[in-house]
């Protein structure tokens, strides 16, 4: 079921998978299941578990809840985040760019390990890292090409790269972000080879020059300076 998150402007509306007011045959096998709840171990209480459908989060918790799976040492710095202040500076992005930042912090790129993939890949960019969301914020050779693009200015830390700073570079961490999204899937989607071809005799400068055309093509689009 799908519910449209209107809280960024009307008419951009981000629409994510969300549960919605179910139905009487949802809430029926929802209540089957909650019947399992003797013998079964929740990871959230029945009430909250029959009323989250009611009650979706708000945005900023989902992205919160969803960012700490995946980077709990940066729980203290996902707690002071400015909500309403990222989501103005994503509604000034181009709405693909901040699909992507959304796509980004909800762990939507398309890694090996969130697909299940048989063959579970490592980093596509060489480093010794699984080809899951969280290592890519610390992929020197992915923010190398995004900082080429961005005029060498680079983001000190991982909450940074996810654009969650407050302050003057906020707008373009945020870009960023979206470029990096971008490069990842390029090699993902349309370049896998690529990748496996530098790896395999470790070489990156024809990788590199690959991702830095690739940069300099979308950026323009993804809001980036
Ligand atoms: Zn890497």
């Amino acid at each position: 079921m799908r519910a449209t998150v209107a809280s960024l402007r009307t008419p951009l509306k981000f629409v994510i998978w969300a549960p919605v007011v179910p139905d009487f045959e949802t809430f029926t096998s929802r209540c089957a299941v909650l019947a399992l709840a003797n013998t079964l171990p929740f990871r959230t209480s029945p009430t909250t578990f029959l009323l989250s459908p009611i009650h979706p989060p708000s945005l900023d918790v989902l992205i919160s809840k969803r960012l700490l799976v995946h980077f709990l040492e940066l729980v203290d710095d996902v707690a002071i985040v400015a909500w309403e202040h990222v989501f103005a500076l994503l509604r000034g992005l181009p709405r693909h760019a901040a699909m992507c930042v959304l796509k980004s912090w909800l762990n939507g790129w398309c890694t090996s390990r969130r697909f299940h993939e048989v063959r579970a890949f490592s980093c596509f960019l060489g480093c010794p890292a699984p080809d899951t969301f969280a290592p890519y914020h610390a992929c020197p050779r992915l923010w190398n090409v995004v900082a080429a693009r961005t005029h060498g200015q680079r983001s000190a830390n991982t909450i940074e790269r996810l654009g969650l700073v407050l302050g003057a570079r906020q707008r373009e961490a945020l870009a960023n972000l979206a470029l990096a999204y971008t490069l990842y899937h390029e090699l993902k989607i349309g370049n896998l080879q690529m990748s496996a071809d530098a790896i395999r005799v470790r070489s990156f400068a024809a990788l590199a020059h690959h991702l830095k055309a690739v940069a300099y093509a979308h950026a323009p689009r993804l809001g980036c300076r």
